[in-house]
């Protein structure tokens, strides 16, 4: 499917002109037959909205900066931690703790001043999320949850807006572009129905090779920059699938589906619906804070505290006295586990650990509990001389 022509309109392009500070700043745009001024023009005119300023929203809008687009939005909630710093390269070291929209905006002035950024600080949610990406000509997804996706895609529908979407897990990453108006499909024509709540881990739970994105990132700038310049065969209707290890792209067919619920032909959804609902949240499971685990274990409580992280994690950082089973060992090592007295499970943040004691209730075990927060909350709250990592 080709999309060839511009979505900026040519009556914006017309009352746009360069500095000479600019043409010299795009001047290897400006010798290019397929921009020259005009296309550089259309840039400086053009608004793109950016969803998150994590590992897939930093490589797009530095680029995005760099290249000339005129104004930048993002939409981030987040403060800046360590972990980040492995890929999300909108932030350095000495912006751990700061709003990420604030270290965002420094980077982005420091690589090009011309560029007007609008920092919507807080969570992109159904209330206001039109208001939000209105202003904006295209939406590159950065999101990494289920909810946001299918609310940046929703909203991207009933606005007429492209939606650049962006994957990543591990070694693998994803790339498209969403527009029904432009003939493609949208998120939900793929995928109608989201997984399985706590079906599928996000990075901080999987881990995400710290390059990948930087890839999968630019991806989204670059198609950015051909919907605006109006330039070359669009992704729209095309899933590119990057496989890191194989060194392999791949490039699946999508279409339309006709009955789709948003941009189908008789839509049953016509304005945002509760996100977080439609996408589940897991079964609860009995939790207990780490202030109790420390009572528990000072009072010499009989409890098993499991540890099912990896064994690497356990070697950064460990509870003292805690049994390690990573959790994909667990189901083979039931055997090992003690029925008398409370079991007590953590991992880093509670989300596996969470699937450890549904696993074991399943299994008939009783007095099973998660950790709140994990070992990521033991150290913050109890013992600061356990690592955070
Ligand atoms: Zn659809």
């Amino acid at each position: 499917m080709i999309q060839s022509s511009s979505i900026i309109d040519e009556e914006r392009v017309s009352e746009v002109k360069l500095t000479a500070e600019e043409r010299s700043r795009y001047s290897r745009h400006l010798i290019m037959p397929e921009v020259t001024l005009e296309g550089q023009r259309r840039l400086k005119t053009s608004r793109v909205l950016c969803i998150g300023a994590g590992g897939l929203g930093s490589p797009a809008v530095l680029y995005l900066a760099a290249a000339g687009v005129g104004r930048l939005g993002l939409v981030d909630a987040d403060r800046v931690e360590l972990s980040n710093l492995q890929r999300q390269l909108l932030h350095g070291t000495t912006d751990v703790g700061r709003p990420k929209l604030e270290s965002a905006r420094d980077r982005i002035r420091e690589i090009n001043p011309n560029v007007e950024m609008h920092l919507h600080q807080g969570r992109f949610t159904s209330e206001n999320a039109i208001e939000i990406a209105a202003p904006y000509d295209v939406v590159i997804d950065g999101s990494d949850n289920f909810p946001t996706r299918y609310l940046s895609s929703d909203v991207c529908v009933f606005a007429r807006k492209p939606n650049i979407y962006g994957s990543v897990f591990r070694f693998d990453g994803q790339a498209t572009v969403f527009a029904p108006h432009l003939g493609g499909p949208c998120y939900r024509c793929l995928f109608p129905e989201p997984p399985p709540a706590g079906t599928v881990p996000n990075c901080a739970e999987a881990g995400v090779l710290g390059v990948l994105p930087g890839v999968i990132g630019m991806l989204q700038a670059i198609e950015a920059i051909k919907l605006i310049l109006g330039l070359g065969d669009s992704l729209l209707g095309r899933l590119l699938h990057f496989d890191a290890l194989k060194m392999k792209f791949r490039e699946f067919k999508l279409r339309r589906d006709p009955q789709c619920p948003v941009c189908g032909e008789e839509p049953t959804i016509r304005e945002p619906i509760d996100y977080e609902q439609f996408c589940g949240s897991p079964e609860p499971v009995p939790e207990i804070p780490v202030a109790e685990l420390k009572r528990k274990l000072e009072a010499g409580e009989a409890l098993l505290l499991l540890d099912v992280r990896e064994p690497y994690e356990y070697e950064t950082a460990r509870i003292d006295g805690a049994k390690l089973i990573p959790l994909g060992e667990l189901p083979t090592r039931l055997s090992e586990i003690s029925s008398d007295g409370d079991v007590v499970i953590h991992c880093h943040s509670g989300v596996r650990s969470a699937h450890a004691v549904r696993l074991l209730h399943q299994a008939g075990f009783q007095n099973v509990y998660n950790l709140t927060g994990g070992i990521d909350a033991w150290s913050e709250e109890i013992d600061p001389s356990v690592p955070r990592y």
